[in-house]
């Protein structure tokens, strides 16, 4: 097996003698444990028929263990600085491709398309924390073909997707990632096994895209318009959210009428509301609107 880059020493040694150094709003903190990459594959359940989309390579860390595991990998990377330093971490790779782009621009289906003709890809990455929530709604509201997403994000966002009705954590995050998938908490790894240490703990999180969603609803745009109103102002009843910042073109008397027909009290508020409830309220104000 290759020598690990994601040691303390190997990892160090690739930034100095590359006069490499940290970029703190591209998020960049590197694992240094070669323990937790072979622990993400598994979880991802990596195997020689998948094709993985690597948000984040870094030096390659985690790439190199992915190369290892999958038939080809995709790894996409902004930092112009980090290509060079990848060309030789991975040289020896044949099955990876480094993109020097944006993710949040990159043509993710063209990618899925080209690379595994057109059949679901999987996600892994340990993201960059400043843009995890843009990366996992482009990723799952746009209906991309991915099978599974295994990344890791501070462990705070990882209780925020798994979060239930009424729960503090509970938000327009965990309302899209509950709707889409099956969320599974893989591991906490603490910040000692990154260089550099971020500031707080870790989660390492696989969300299992689901063939059908959990709840039917008439409008798929005009639920999730309603659950960022919801979340929007949480201090707010749900009536007034809606009213306010829905732009529904109803009365606030209509609106009412709408949650008392549900059964609701006026004053209930969007965080009391699972993703049947949410499902319910879109078809009655979509049924109210074309009529
Ligand atoms: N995968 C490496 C590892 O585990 O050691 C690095 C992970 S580091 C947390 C996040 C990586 O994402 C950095 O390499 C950073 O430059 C890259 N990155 C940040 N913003 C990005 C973006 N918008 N598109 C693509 N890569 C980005």
């Amino acid at each position: 097996m290759a020598e690990r880059i994601a040691t303390p020493g190997r990892t160090r040694q690739i930034i100095e003698a590359n006069g490499f150094s940290f970029k703190k709003n591209f998020g960049q903190n590197f694992l240094i444990d070669s323990n937790i990459l072979e622990r993400i594959a598994q979880c991802a359940g990596i195997t020689k028929e998948d094709c993985v989309l690597e948000i984040g390579p870094g030096i390659g860390s985690l790439t190199q263990v992915l190369a290892e595991t999958a038939k080809q990998v995709v790894a996409v990377e902004i930092d112009a600085t980090l290509i060079p330093i990848l060309s030789q971490t991975l040289g020896e790779y044949e099955n990876v491709e480094i993109l020097n782009q944006d993710i949040l621009k990159t043509d993710i289906d063209t990618i899925i398309q080209e690379k595994n003709g057109g059949k679901p890809i999987k996600v892994v990455a340990n993201l960059p924390y400043y843009i995890t929530t843009p990366i996992l709604m482009d990723l799952l509201e746009k209906e991309r073909h991915v099978e599974s997403i295994t990344v890791m994000v501070q462990k705070e966002v990882a209780e925020r997707m798994q979060a239930g009705p009424g729960e503090k954590e509970y938000g327009a995050l965990s309302v899209a990632v509950q709707y889409y998938c099956d969320a599974h908490l893989d591991m906490i790894v603490q910040p000692s096994c990154f260089m550099p240490r971020p500031k707080v703990a870790s989660a390492v999180i696989t969300l299992k895209v689901l063939p059908e969603r959990k709840v039917k609803t008439a409008d798929e745009a005009l639920f999730f318009h309603i659950v960022k109103c919801a979340f929007g102002q949480r201090r707010k009843t749900l009536l007034n959210s809606l009213f306010n910042q829905g732009n529904m073109e109803l009365s606030k008397a209509e609106l009412a009428k709408i949650l008392q027909g549900l059964g609701w009290d006026e004053r209930i508020r969007g965080e009391a509301l699972g993703l049947a409830e949410f499902a319910a309220l879109t078809d009655r104000i979509a049924a109210l609107r074309t009529t």
